[in-house]
């Protein structure tokens, strides 16, 4: 259907821009291409087409006009295509969500549980747990205002899948600083605050009462320790603190 050779009348003008650039062809990437169509699309039917996810798309202009996914496109119209974590103000224009979800509130398919526990040792609500089904990760996202990561597009194309984003990373260190700039939350980390086990809220714990948990070599070497409310897992500033400490470093 793309063809730049195709009488100019029946063709429309697309450019896909930032991160939407990743589910394009390489000859499609960050330029304007021509696209042919037998007839008016809607917009819906076009980022299908082209394997953009909807929930991935935070404003269309057509003609420099915002509008929705209904919207039919026409011969010889220009579609400029943002993506809903867009980086740069793309502001006042009318969005096609009332307004972008950013907050630090996530729910993750189980194939990235390593991630999971590095967001919660930073201080991010991350739900991650084995078994989850597509459904309940759809629920919990809908519910309770999580956004949904993953590297599976299938699972993003949902059309209930309102608040997601894919990963392009694999390694876990590069997941995590994927999302910390992805969704600029350098500035909203808060390491010891959550339970990488089970990403309960930690709090500040008196020796007395972790005692019987923890190492004799820690209670002498630690004056610190948390405790989580959930699961009741100790933690103290050793291996996971320098761990995270390390990995903000890299940010
Ligand atoms: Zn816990």
């Amino acid at each position: 259907m793309t063809d730049s050779n195709a009488a100019p009348h029946q063709c429309i003008r697309l450019r896909f821009y930032e991160e939407l650039n990743d589910f394009l062809p390489q000859e499609q990437r960050r330029r304007e291409f021509s696209h042919r169509i037998e007839q008016q699309l809607s917009i819906t039917d076009l980022l299908a087409y082209f394997g953009v996810p909807r929930n991935q798309v935070d404003l269309v202009l057509v003609d420099d006009e915002p509008v929705d996914f209904t919207h039919r496109v026409g011969f010889q119209q220009r579609v400029a295509v943002f993506p809903v974590f867009e980086r740069c103000d793309i502001s006042p224009s009318n969005r096609l969500r009332p307004k972008p979800l950013r907050r630090a509130c996530f729910v993750l398919d189980q194939q990235l549980e390593k991630l999971a526990r590095l967001l919660r040792l930073a201080g991010f609500d991350s739900l991650c747990r084995q078994g989850l089904t597509e459904l309940q990760i759809i629920a919990a996202s809908t519910e309770e205002n999580r956004v949904i990561l993953s590297r599976d597009r299938e699972l993003l194309k949902n059309a209930r899948v309102s608040h997601a984003y894919w990963l392009r990373e694999s390694d876990p260190p590069a997941q995590f600083r994927e999302i910390v700039n992805t969704f600029d939350l350098r500035r909203t980390l808060r390491p010891f605050s959550r339970c990488m086990d089970c990403n309960g809220e930690l709090r500040v714990a008196e020796e007395s009462e972790v005692l019987e948990r923890i190492p004799f070599a820690v209670l002498v070497a630690f004056d610190d320790f948390w405790q989580c409310e959930e699961c009741r897992q100790v933690y103290w500033k050793g291996s996971h603190y320098e761990r995270m400490a390390q990995l903000i470093e890299t940010i």
